[in-house]
């Protein structure tokens, strides 16, 4: 397992919010199960509309993927709009396509309006193919939502080098939109807002048992019990059996990543110049960015919640080699893990699997803008918007197949990921 003091956001975040065990009896009018970017800006709506909210963390808030994650803001889906209308009929496509486009600035704006300091920067993702099959595919997807709205470049040859400063790829979208946060400042950030509005946060507090009792749900934790009209479920990859079937609608993957030494101010110039982003097309996809001391952060799919498990540590390695050959040999300060939760689609659900309760979970790896267009959804519908408003269907808590087979078999998915990545880049390589 890593330890909190592994990851390296913990060494450059904001202060953690103000927040202690839950000791003895509440009554609140919703409590929210997850203290990562979904349960914090959900728990932020609905404090700012005047509810009162009870916000608990098994751990503390941001222990999750949240304070984990890589921070990139890739604020686009893996389907075009027109799959995303095929998919999910109009009504919902279009309402999702519409959230899409202003995905990335509302969350720098949430940034804004709540005075975040989580060094956010949005300069812009490069999201680059690593086979031709790749770049046909990119090429759709780019079109598709350039002629949607979004400010998409292609960039071919020598012009993928020098937006990126990788000599890997020729072919790349560049997104306007993306950027990159500070995921565990960011995160608390959101906690602190809801806690200025009145939310009070619990850490250590694992929610045990839900039961609905005359007409509200109760929930226990280890050393005290919440009473509340509403429940909202945000406990992402780290869902346990809380509410049964919950866990077993998603795929648990792994992501882990690597922060280097500081580069010097020279490669900074070369490699992603102006702090923009990068991200593949590989399915062990390999991506990195910049911390705000010019650390390079760099990752890829994990195997386990430990980094070097099934040649984890190995993967990362020659990816940050095939990626920036320049920067081979970099010395490195932290490397880190943690949970993704995958649905079959890739695209998050939102569940409402009893009266008052609720769920929003499934980001896929996608989750630095989409946690906060989750949780606006889910606080406005627990504020009264009508069902067919929502950027997300209400979806019910159907398993994934093969989920018993597949969670056992997970620590050799990231491997047999690796394989086939290296198969198409020698048979179809750029
Ligand atoms: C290493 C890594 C890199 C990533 N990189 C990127 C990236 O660059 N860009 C991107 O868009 N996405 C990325 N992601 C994904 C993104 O970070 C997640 O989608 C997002 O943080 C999920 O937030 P969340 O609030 O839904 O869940 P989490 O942050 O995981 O929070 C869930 C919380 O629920 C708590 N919990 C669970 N059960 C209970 C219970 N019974 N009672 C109380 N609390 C409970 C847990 O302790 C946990 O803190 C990455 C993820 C990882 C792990």
């Amino acid at each position: 397992m890593t330890t909190k003091e592994e990851v390296h956001w913990y060494h450059t975040a904001g202060a953690a919010p103000e927040s202690h065990e839950l000791d003895g009896s509440l009554d609140v009018d919703v409590l929210v199960v997850g203290g990562g970017l979904t349960g914090c800006r959900t728990a932020l709506g609905l404090a700012e509309a005047g509810a009162s909210v009870a916000l608990v963390d098994s751990r503390e808030i941001g222990w999750g993927a949240s304070g984990r994650s890589g921070g990139q803001c890739n604020p686009i889906w893996r389907q075009t709009p027109q799959q995303l209308i095929d998919m999910l009929g109009s009504s919902y496509g279009e309402r999702l396509i519409q959230t899409t486009l202003t995905a990335a600035d509302d969350l720098f704006l949430d940034i804004k309006r709540f005075g975040v300091d989580c060094d956010a920067v949005q300069n812009g993702w490069i999201q680059a193919a690593h086979t031709k099959k790749a770049r046909k595919n990119m090429r759709a997807l780019g079109s598709s939502w350039s002629a949607a709205g979004l400010d998409i470049a292609e960039l071919e040859g020598v012009s993928v080098r020098d937006a990126s400063g990788s000599p890997a790829y020729s072919f790349a979208l560049r997104h306007a939109a993306g950027g990159h946060v500070q995921p565990l400042s960011l995160t608390r950030g959101y906690a602190r807002a809801a806690i200025a509005h009145g939310a009070l946060a619990f850490e250590n507090t694992p929610i045990t048992k839900l039961k609905r009792a005359d007409g509200k749900w109760r929930a226990q934790s280890r050393t005290g019990q919440i009473t509340a009209e509403n429940v909202v479920l945000t406990t992402n990859a780290y869902t346990d059996g809380l509410w049964p079937g919950l866990q077993q609608t998603f795929y648990r993957f792994f992501s882990a990543v690597v922060a280097t030494q500081p580069l010097a101010d020279e490669q900074q110039r070369e490699i992603l110049p102006g702090k923009v982003t990068i991200s593949d097309t590989r399915l062990a996809i390999y991506f990195a960015r910049y911390d705000r001391d010019g650390r390079l952060i760099f990752g890829c799919v994990g195997s386990s919640v430990k980094v070097d498990a099934f040649g984890g540590f190995r993967r990362i390695m020659r990816g940050l080699r095939t990626v920036f050959p320049q920067i081979a040999n970099i010395p490195l300060e932290r490397k880190w893990a943690g949970g993704i939760a995958v649905t079959p689609e890739m695209m998050p659900h939102m569940h409402e699997p009893a009266p008052g309760l609720l769920a929003g979970i499934g980001f896929s790896g996608r989750g630095i803008a989409m946690t906060s267009v989750m949780g606006r959804a889910l606080s406005a519908k627990l504020l009264g918007m009508a069902t067919d408003e929502l950027p997300f269907p209400i979806l019910p808590v159907t398993p994934v197949p093969f989920h018993g087979i597949s969670s056992r078999l997970m620590p050799l998915a990231a491997p047999a990921m690796t394989l086939k990545d290296r198969f198409d880049s020698m048979t179809d390589g750029i």
